[in-house]
């Protein structure tokens, strides 16, 4: 098997003050291989099941700081849940989550992206980022 070093990696943990180490390589390449919206118990989980060994407070540690470095996106979901995916480009989307069935849709609107531009110029500012979720039920 080869060993793939990423070197943002290895940047954005030095500039954390944390040790480059297999597992923290294994956690980023988990979450990057896989497109999916996930808690860390999730990618945990997953991790345990391909063999590596790596402590939970590892895990969550790594995640925090993918996330501050803009390498994963974190998704907050309410009742105190976060969900991550992999962040690999600038591109942007936002998200629809079904309180039935707990399936999250992704979807991006120019049209609103704008509004949501214009809105914030009408009152002085302009957008840096923002979070747009919408909480939804299937139409019976
Ligand atoms: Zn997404």
């Amino acid at each position: 098997m080869t060993k793939k070093i990423s070197k943002v990696l290895v940047k954005i943990l030095k500039s954390e003050g944390l040790r480059y180490t297999d597992q923290r390589q294994a956690i980023w390449d988990e979450i990057r291989n896989n497109n999916e919206h996930r808690d860390a118990e999730d990618i945990y989980n997953k991790l345990k099941e391909r063999n590596v060994k790596v402590s939970r407070a590892t895990v969550y540690r790594t995640i925090d700081v993918l996330v501050k470095n803009k390498l994963v996106r974190k998704m907050d979901v309410g009742e105190g849940r976060s969900l991550y995916e992999p962040r690999l480009t600038d591109e942007h989307h936002d998200h629809m989550i079904c309180l039935d069935t707990g399936d999250i849709v992704e979807f991006y609107n120019k049209e609103l992206e704008d509004l949501q531009d214009t809105i914030a110029k009408e009152h002085g500012y302009k957008v840096i980022r923002h979070v747009h979720q919408l909480f939804v039920k299937p139409i019976k």
